[in-house]
Protein backbone atom coordinates (compact mmCIF):
# COMPACT_ATOMS: atom_id res chain seq x y z
CA UNK A 1 0.00 0.00 0.00
CA UNK A 2 1.73 3.09 -1.22
CA UNK A 3 1.56 6.83 0.60
CA UNK A 4 -0.84 8.99 -1.12
CA UNK A 5 -0.17 12.79 -1.36
CA UNK A 6 -2.15 15.18 -2.35
CA UNK A 7 -1.06 19.20 -2.05
CA UNK A 8 -3.10 22.40 -2.88
CA UNK A 9 -3.50 25.85 -2.03
CA UNK A 10 -5.59 27.42 1.06
CA UNK A 11 -7.28 29.26 -1.36
CA UNK A 12 -8.19 26.16 -3.99
CA UNK A 13 -9.52 24.25 -1.06
CA UNK A 14 -11.79 26.62 0.09
CA UNK A 15 -13.27 27.79 -3.37
CA UNK A 16 -13.95 23.52 -3.53
CA UNK A 17 -16.05 23.89 -0.48
CA UNK A 18 -17.60 26.97 -1.14
CA UNK A 19 -18.67 25.74 -4.78
CA UNK A 20 -20.26 22.94 -2.97
CA UNK A 21 -22.28 24.77 -0.83
CA UNK A 22 -24.16 27.25 -1.99
CA UNK A 23 -26.53 28.49 0.61
CA UNK A 24 -29.29 30.23 -1.65
CA UNK A 25 -31.45 33.27 -0.85
CA UNK A 26 -34.30 33.36 -3.12
CA UNK A 27 -35.51 36.65 -3.81
CA UNK A 28 -38.78 35.31 -5.19
CA UNK A 29 -41.19 38.16 -7.04
CA UNK A 30 -42.98 36.69 -9.76
CA UNK A 31 -44.18 33.78 -12.04
CA UNK A 32 -40.45 32.77 -12.27
CA UNK A 33 -41.35 31.48 -8.50
CA UNK A 34 -43.09 28.70 -9.99
CA UNK A 35 -40.10 27.16 -11.75
CA UNK A 36 -37.55 28.01 -8.57
CA UNK A 37 -39.95 25.17 -7.44
CA UNK A 38 -39.21 23.15 -9.58
CA UNK A 39 -35.88 23.62 -9.58
CA UNK A 40 -35.68 22.75 -5.53
CA UNK A 41 -38.41 19.87 -6.07
CA UNK A 42 -36.93 16.25 -5.62
CA UNK A 43 -37.14 15.39 -9.38
CA UNK A 44 -34.25 17.70 -10.37
CA UNK A 45 -32.25 17.06 -7.02
CA UNK A 46 -30.02 20.43 -6.76
CA UNK A 47 -28.75 18.62 -4.10
CA UNK A 48 -25.85 17.18 -6.13
CA UNK A 49 -24.83 20.32 -6.65
CA UNK A 50 -24.35 21.11 -2.76
CA UNK A 51 -26.99 23.80 -3.53
CA UNK A 52 -30.30 22.21 -1.66
CA UNK A 53 -30.57 25.03 1.30
CA UNK A 54 -32.22 28.31 1.15
CA UNK A 55 -31.88 30.73 3.48
CA UNK A 56 -34.47 33.27 4.37
CA UNK A 57 -31.56 35.26 5.76
CA UNK A 58 -29.32 37.10 3.78
CA UNK A 59 -26.79 36.77 7.02
CA UNK A 60 -26.85 32.67 6.44
CA UNK A 61 -27.14 33.15 2.50
CA UNK A 62 -24.02 33.33 -0.39
CA UNK A 63 -26.13 32.81 -3.23
CA UNK A 64 -28.45 35.47 -4.25
CA UNK A 65 -31.36 34.30 -6.58
CA UNK A 66 -32.88 36.92 -8.08
CA UNK A 67 -36.63 35.19 -9.24
CA UNK A 68 -38.26 36.96 -11.18
CA UNK A 69 -39.38 40.68 -12.32
CA UNK A 70 -37.75 43.60 -10.39
CA UNK A 71 -39.39 46.70 -10.35
CA UNK A 72 -37.97 50.12 -9.74
CA UNK A 73 -39.56 50.57 -6.36
CA UNK A 74 -38.07 47.24 -5.50
CA UNK A 75 -34.17 47.56 -6.36
CA UNK A 76 -33.28 49.44 -3.26
CA UNK A 77 -34.96 46.59 -1.11
CA UNK A 78 -32.65 43.95 -3.84
CA UNK A 79 -29.70 46.07 -2.75
CA UNK A 80 -30.15 46.18 0.66
CA UNK A 81 -30.23 42.44 0.55
CA UNK A 82 -27.61 41.43 -1.60
CA UNK A 83 -25.45 44.00 1.23
CA UNK A 84 -26.08 41.67 4.38
CA UNK A 85 -25.25 39.08 2.80
CA UNK A 86 -22.31 36.72 3.68
CA UNK A 87 -18.82 37.24 1.77
CA UNK A 88 -17.57 35.95 -0.49
CA UNK A 89 -21.27 36.06 -2.27
CA UNK A 90 -22.62 35.51 -5.75
CA UNK A 91 -25.56 36.06 -7.48
CA UNK A 92 -27.63 34.70 -9.92
CA UNK A 93 -30.51 36.23 -12.71
CA UNK A 94 -33.36 33.58 -12.79
CA UNK A 95 -35.26 34.22 -16.12
CA UNK A 96 -35.40 36.60 -18.82
CA UNK A 97 -37.08 39.54 -16.03
CA UNK A 98 -34.29 39.48 -13.75
CA UNK A 99 -31.83 39.32 -16.16
CA UNK A 100 -33.14 41.93 -18.55
CA UNK A 101 -36.61 43.54 -17.51
CA UNK A 102 -38.38 40.73 -20.25
CA UNK A 103 -40.52 42.04 -22.14
CA UNK A 104 -41.94 44.47 -19.56
CA UNK A 105 -41.01 48.19 -21.74
CA UNK A 106 -41.76 50.52 -19.16
CA UNK A 107 -41.16 53.33 -16.40
CA UNK A 108 -41.66 50.56 -13.83
CA UNK A 109 -39.57 47.74 -14.83
CA UNK A 110 -35.93 47.69 -13.74
CA UNK A 111 -34.54 46.60 -16.85
CA UNK A 112 -32.52 43.82 -14.95
CA UNK A 113 -31.04 43.34 -11.27
CA UNK A 114 -27.60 43.90 -12.53
CA UNK A 115 -29.00 47.60 -12.20
CA UNK A 116 -28.21 47.79 -8.39
CA UNK A 117 -26.07 44.58 -7.64
CA UNK A 118 -23.12 42.65 -9.95
CA UNK A 119 -24.63 39.72 -11.22
CA UNK A 120 -22.42 36.16 -12.01
CA UNK A 121 -24.54 34.12 -14.03
CA UNK A 122 -27.80 34.66 -16.03
CA UNK A 123 -30.27 32.27 -17.15
CA UNK A 124 -32.47 33.16 -20.01
CA UNK A 125 -35.61 32.11 -20.53
CA UNK A 126 -39.52 32.82 -20.16
CA UNK A 127 -39.18 31.23 -17.87
CA UNK A 128 -36.22 29.11 -17.88
CA UNK A 129 -36.28 25.60 -17.89
CA UNK A 130 -35.30 23.92 -14.35
CA UNK A 131 -32.09 22.29 -16.20
CA UNK A 132 -30.99 25.44 -17.82
CA UNK A 133 -30.31 26.55 -13.75
CA UNK A 134 -28.71 23.54 -13.08
CA UNK A 135 -26.58 24.47 -15.63
CA UNK A 136 -26.15 28.07 -14.46
CA UNK A 137 -24.83 26.75 -11.08
CA UNK A 138 -22.59 24.48 -12.58
CA UNK A 139 -21.39 27.45 -14.45
CA UNK A 140 -20.95 29.15 -10.85
CA UNK A 141 -19.67 26.55 -9.86
CA UNK A 142 -16.55 26.98 -11.86
CA UNK A 143 -16.30 30.53 -11.59
CA UNK A 144 -15.82 29.74 -7.46
CA UNK A 145 -13.33 27.57 -8.39
CA UNK A 146 -11.27 29.55 -10.41
CA UNK A 147 -12.05 32.94 -8.45
CA UNK A 148 -13.85 34.80 -10.98
CA UNK A 149 -16.84 35.80 -8.84
CA UNK A 150 -17.34 39.71 -8.68
CA UNK A 151 -17.00 39.39 -4.71
CA UNK A 152 -13.94 37.60 -5.36
CA UNK A 153 -12.30 39.64 -7.87
CA UNK A 154 -13.33 42.63 -5.72
CA UNK A 155 -11.32 41.19 -2.86
CA UNK A 156 -8.54 39.96 -5.22
CA UNK A 157 -8.10 43.79 -6.12
CA UNK A 158 -8.62 45.14 -2.37
CA UNK A 159 -5.79 42.52 -1.47
CA UNK A 160 -3.33 44.07 -3.95
CA UNK A 161 -4.47 47.52 -3.03
CA UNK A 162 -3.13 47.17 0.49
CA UNK A 163 0.05 45.62 -0.46
CA UNK A 164 1.01 48.04 -3.06
CA UNK A 165 0.12 50.49 -0.25
S1 LIG B 1 -39.18 35.62 -17.11
FE1 LIG B 1 -41.31 35.09 -17.67
S2 LIG B 1 -41.92 33.61 -16.11
FE2 LIG B 1 -40.11 34.69 -15.31
S3 LIG B 1 -40.91 36.40 -14.09
FE3 LIG B 1 -40.56 37.15 -16.18
S4 LIG B 1 -42.56 36.92 -17.20
FE4 LIG B 1 -42.59 35.62 -15.37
Amino acid sequence: MGLELTTTRIEDAANWARKFSFFSYPFVTACCGMEYMSVTSPKYDIARFGAEFPRFSPRQSDLMMVVGTITERQGPVLKRIYDQMAEPKWALAFGVCASTGGFYQNYSTMPGADQVIPIDVYVPGCPPRPEQVLDAIILLQNRVQEARGHSQVRDKRAKLAAESG
